[in-house]
């Protein structure tokens, strides 16, 4: 994998999935390396970015994001997205953004980015 330059931001998978996928800034899948998001490794099959994000040292390191993960740290929980959560409504019933009861973190994610994308 070449080098990134900072704020630029690269994509693998099969085929073009965003606006963000250009012909130039097209990676190998990260493969066997955890998604920044939902901590599970990167499939040949993913669909994703690699960022460039500073470590906990202080050092830019690239960090590879699964697509879905990506869209639902951009765009909000399940919840969230449907006004289900404490954000929408002044009541005393204190309803959590972050996270879906029953569901993964990535298994929240994609259902975050498909109500996000059928938006
Ligand atoms: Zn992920
Ligand atoms: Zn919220």
């Amino acid at each position: 994998m070449r080098s990134i330059k900072p704020q630029e931001i690269q994509w693998f998978g099969a085929e073009p999935f965003a606006i963000a996928c250009a012909a130039d800034n097209r990676c190998e899948p990260p493969i066997e390396k955890a998604c920044a998001w939902c901590d599970e490794d990167i499939a040949p099959s993913d669909n994703g970015f690699v960022c460039l994000n500073i470590t906990l040292e202080g050092e830019p390191a690239p960090i590879p994001w699964h697509a879905e993960c990506f869209i639902r740290s951009l765009c909000g929980s399940v919840e969230h997205q449907l006004r289900q959560c404490s954000c929408f409504s002044a009541t005393d019933k204190q309803i959590d953004c972050s996270e879906t009861d029953g569901l993964t973190v990535r298994e929240e994610a994609r259902l975050a980015a498909k109500i996000w994308r059928d938006r």
